[in-house]
């Protein structure tokens, strides 16, 4: 359960309502690998970036030309969305001392 401000909230109850969010197109739900689900206001199309040391993920202007790679046909298949989510090290970790 989560707690604020006394109260009490169901983990299940916040899943279920982000859901419901994102199905109704007002969250989009990001999968930025295992166990790390993001939630974030439905806004402007960008990418992500994901420091594999610290965790910190950071949007990445989109741009508005489409990726070869996300440019693709799919026979039968109408294709909605995609996502890519760089994956290395931020900037700031990568000025820490090893
Ligand atoms: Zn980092």
């Amino acid at each position: 359960m989560l707690a604020a401000d006394g109260g009490t909230v169901q983990r299940t109850s916040v899943y279920n309502a982000l859901r419901a969010l994102a199905d109704a197109g007002l969250v989009r739900v990001v999968q930025a690998g295992p166990g790390t689900t993001l939630y974030e206001l439905s806004g402007s199309d960008h990418h992500h970036f994901l420091c594999r040391h610290c965790g910190e993920i950071a949007d990445v202007p989109a741009g508005s030309e489409v990726p070869p790679l996300l440019n693709i046909d799919i026979p039968g298949a109408r294709v909605e969305s995609a996502q890519v989510v760089f994956r290395g090290i931020c900037a700031g970790c990568l000025q820490l001392p090893l």
